[in-house]
């Protein structure tokens, strides 16, 4: 029944002179979401409103669900467009709105007309009242209630007129690309595609590092962070996912470190390399799916070890949260199904049985030493040959 969703957006109704570099962001995202989704679909904007108007046939459910991908949007209001062919008609549809809506209603409502085209004959008070008394007429078990409705009906008077009700929640946040781009280090696990999709949310565009190590991690493992990329650019839109054949340097972390340091040490070169294709790819902070305290290496002392080696900012949007919450989270977005699946990921076959959890920066970096005269030619090397797959 639906013609057109009115599109709420609520922080970048805050950003003054830079507003419509945000309307323009998420306009263009909007398209991206809703151009594999069945039907026609025209975005425009008018006075300082986003709509989606459909023609035709199209498919609900499937442009609700896009839209609530497109970080920006606060609330999709799938709206009634009527022809404006006087004020009998638009009562009818008024009122034929609330029967299909509403059909067993004992409900409280108000309407709230809003007429942007001046010409018409009533004014919006004038609306208010009368078509509000069509409603009382027509559907008996209604009251009106002006402080506290349960239905608060819009009736905008444009070019033609616009009525809606319902408000479906958006994902919040801002539109991507709109706040330069970070490099997530993208793992199998839950963790990291939910830190992934937080830091896109305020507007970030991302890219991510996988660290891989054939033949000790399989294709399958490697695929599955390809599919979780994929999951969180359902939402942050295209990724450039590099993985990275970490193997050799394990491998020599492995022979030359005392084996309770094996982890932080890993971490740390993982952040090194991360941080060389953030550079290049223009990126300007690194982000991890840590959480302090979850794992030896999460613990305070073990990120200050990890963070020591990175100039740049690295942002850990998951550090206060508890696993469940963090799950929560992965179960909204569509992750966890996948995270879960059982491929090892690399750092589960280098694990000491008793790995440091307050390790001291100066011991690390100590034990780092012996791999002096290989570490870097591997570090080149590692970079070189990494795979860049556009997701
Ligand atoms: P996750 O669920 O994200 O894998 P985790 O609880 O398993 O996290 P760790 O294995 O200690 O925690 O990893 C901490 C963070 O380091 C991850 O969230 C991720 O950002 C990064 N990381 C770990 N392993 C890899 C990897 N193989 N490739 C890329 N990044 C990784
Ligand atoms: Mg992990």
């Amino acid at each position: 029944m639906f013609q057109a969703f009115l599109i709420k957006y609520a922080e970048i109704g805050i950003k003054g002179k830079n507003r419509y570099l945000f309307e323009d962001a998420l306009v263009r995202h909007m398209e991206r979401a809703l151009k594999d989704v069945d039907g026609s679909f025209q975005i425009s904007r008018e006075m300082g409103r986003i709509y989606v108007h459909t023609e035709g046939e199209f498919d609900y459910d499937g442009a609700v669900e896009a839209l609530q991908r497109v970080f920006g949007i606060a609330g999709i209001c799938p709206a009634v467009i009527v022809e404006d062919e006087g004020y009998e008609k638009l009562a009818a549809a008024v009122v034929d709105y609330v029967k299909k809506v509403y059909p067993d209603s004992r409900q409280t409502f108000k309407v709230c007309a809003r007429r942007a085209n001046k010409t018409y004959p009533l004014n919006s008070m004038e609306l208010n009242m009368e078509l509000g008394g069509e409603i009382l007429e027509a559907c008996p078990g209604m009251t009106v209630d002006v402080h506290h409705p349960d239905i608060y009906l819009t009736v905008e008077v444009r070019q033609k007129i616009y009525i809606y009700s319902e408000e479906i929640p958006g994902p919040g946040g801002m539109p991507v690309g709109t706040n330069g781009s970070a490099m997530l280090l993208l793992s199998g696990g839950i963790d990291s595609p939910v830190a992934g999709y937080m830091i896109a949310k305020r507007g970030v565009k991302i890219d991510a590092v996988y660290f891989h190590a054939p033949p000790y991690t399989s294709d399958r493992a490697k695929q599955k962070v390809v599919d979780l990329a994929r999951l969180v650019a359902r939402y942050s839109g295209p990724i450039r996912l590099h993985v990275v054949n970490f193997t050799e340097i394990q491998l020599a972390i492995y022979e030359k470190c005392p084996h309770d340091e094996l982890t932080i040490i890993m971490r740390r070169y993982m952040m090194k390399i991360a941080e060389a294709f953030a550079e290049k790819d223009g990126a300007l902070g690194l982000i991890t799916g840590e959480s302090i305290g979850q794992v030896a290496s999460q613990t305070m002392h073990s990120l200050a070890c990890t963070n020591a080696v990175c100039t740049m900012p690295v942002f850990r949007p998951l550090i206060g949260f508890d696993k469940q919450e963090i799950v929560d989270i992965a179960l909204k977005i569509d992750t966890y199904e996948t995270s879960v699946l059982p491929y090892e990921d690399c750092c589960t076959i280098f694990v000491a049985k008793h790995p440091v959890t307050k390790p001291n920066l100066s011991r690390i970096e100590h034990s780092e030493r012996k791999l002096a005269d290989v570490i870097d030619g591997m570090i080149k090397t590692a970079i070189e040959t990494a795979e860049t797959i556009e997701v």
